[in-house]
């Protein structure tokens, strides 16, 4: 029976000999028949490896397990494959053994900043929640990638219960963006469920859904699952992209169902060294995600966690594609380009330099292509002192009371209301001398 194409045909038949288009297309059996181990990588690609190879492959399947889709595997070409993003993405390679310095187990501190088990909150008015603790594919590049496969599960149902609880009685939690692992791992009844508990608390006003698996499982996208979600809008996906080669047939059908059934679709890329540090690659890819209405979100720079070293780029590479993104094409394909710092801080946006010079009166810009002009400020603009007392203010803001009043950061700093003129971290050592 065919398949999409000769080599997904062969790939189902080494499967399975009786395999259909029905199996081939049914998420179960994807997931079933997962690849694990070298073997199976090896019968089912026809990729082959030597004796030593498979020894150091082995060595860092150890530590870092392996699982690919049959469907991500069909896309690896055979007779290239060590410079074949899909590969690169998606098969162990030795050099994610290599510990480097700066390497951190959790650099994103997600569990520090965890009031309860599965639930990040670091932002003011947004939490992680992570609903899954397995994903169709573990991605080579996984900031997670010390938790992939030891802890293969969906958490249970008494630990989502805190969680929902959590934001519950949390009230200035307005959005939540479920994570995991990938959250559409969770069943069907799973997802209804979970997703009807966030909907019933009030103060959340938005869900979110970050999942990889329009990239590496399209088939996991069914009417069913559509019809559910459909319930639980203002609902926003986010899918994680990283080359054009990654938009197929099947993805784009993913995508034109999560589209058509109403959710605004974003993607979140990662800067991967050999896979897409290349503007033009990048370009291709923001290009081919608006055709398919999905709007570019974020650039990653590759964290810092152990086992990703040989996937990391200078920070100035992703500036270099954001330099030749910007200004040359549509302003909404242009992501931001983000670093999640280090120790908890977030995520903290980069961006070429486009501010030359400024006086009191001037500022002095560049453009993308390196015309330089000048934008004259207004003369006459009064600043008024802004006390937040927003029930004064000719603005006409309509707010909630107590809303906004509490300053934060550099915000706190740029105010009129408040007299902090520095932020000074606590373990400043000029500052400890003071004290004395
Ligand atoms: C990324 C992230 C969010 C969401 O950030 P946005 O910039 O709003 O997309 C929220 N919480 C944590 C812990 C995150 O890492």
């Amino acid at each position: 029976m065919k398949i999409y194409n000769e080599r997904q045909q062969k790939i189902a038949e080494r499967i399975n000999p009786d395999s259909t288009i029905t199996n081939w297309k049914d998420w179960k059996w994807q997931m079933k028949n997962c690849i694990k181990t070298i073997e199976q990588f090896e019968k089912i690609t026809g990729i082959i490896f030597s004796k030593d190879e498979k020894i150091k492959l082995n060595e860092t399947l150890e530590k870092f397990p392996l699982s690919i889709t049959p469907y991500y595997a069909s896309f690896i070409k055979k007779n290239n494959h060590k410079d074949d993003p899909i590969f690169k993405q998606s098969f162990v390679d030795p050099n994610e053994l290599i510990v480097s310095d700066e390497d951190h187990q959790d650099p994103l501190s997600e569990e520090k900043d965890s009031p309860v088990k599965g639930v990040t909150h670091r932002y003011p008015d947004r939490v992680l929640f992570h609903v899954s603790n397995t994903c169709a594919m573990y991605c080579r590049h996984c900031t997670r990638k010390r938790k992939v496969g030891d802890l293969d599960y969906i958490p249970s149902k008494e630990q989502l219960i805190k969680g929902i609880e959590y934001i519950r009685q949390t009230s200035c939690v307005r959005d939540v963006l479920l994570s995991g692992g990938d959250p559409l791992m969770l069943s069907d009844e799973q997802l209804d469920w979970l997703l009807s508990e966030l909907k019933q608390i009030s103060h959340v006003e938005i869900i979110r859904i970050g999942t990889r698996i329009p990239v590496v499982l399209p088939y996991r996208i069914t009417e069913n699952l559509v019809n559910i979600l459909k319930k639980y809008k203002p609902l926003w996906i986010n899918t994680h992209f990283n080359h054009p080669r990654e938009i197929t047939p099947s993805s784009k059908e993913a995508l034109r169902m999560l589209a058509d059934g109403g959710f605004p679709l974003g993607n979140q890329s990662v800067l991967l060294a050999g896979v897409n540090d290349c503007p033009r690659i990048m370009k291709e890819l923001v290009h081919k995600l608006v055709q398919n209405r999905v709007r570019p979100y974020y650039i990653y720079q590759c964290d810092l966690s152990e086992g990703l070293a040989h996937f990391r780029t200078p920070v100035g590479k992703g500036i270099e594609i954001m330099e030749s993104l910007i200004g040359h094409t549509t302003g909404f394909a242009v992501p931001t380009f983000v670093i999640d710092a280090p120790g908890g801080g977030g995520k903290i946006p980069i961006m070429p330099n486009y501010i030359i010079s400024w006086s009191t009166n001037k500022v002095i810009l560049r453009n993308y292509e390196g015309v330089i002009t000048t934008y004259k400020e207004p003369e006459n603009y009064e600043n008024k002192f802004c006390d937040r007392e927003c029930k004064n203010c000719k603005l006409e803001l309509d707010i909630k009371e107590g809303d906004e009043i509490d300053l934060l950061g550099i915000e706190r700093l740029l105010s009129d209301s408040n007299k902090q003129i520095n932020l000074i971290p606590k373990d400043n050592e000029r500052h400890k001398r003071r004290e004395f």
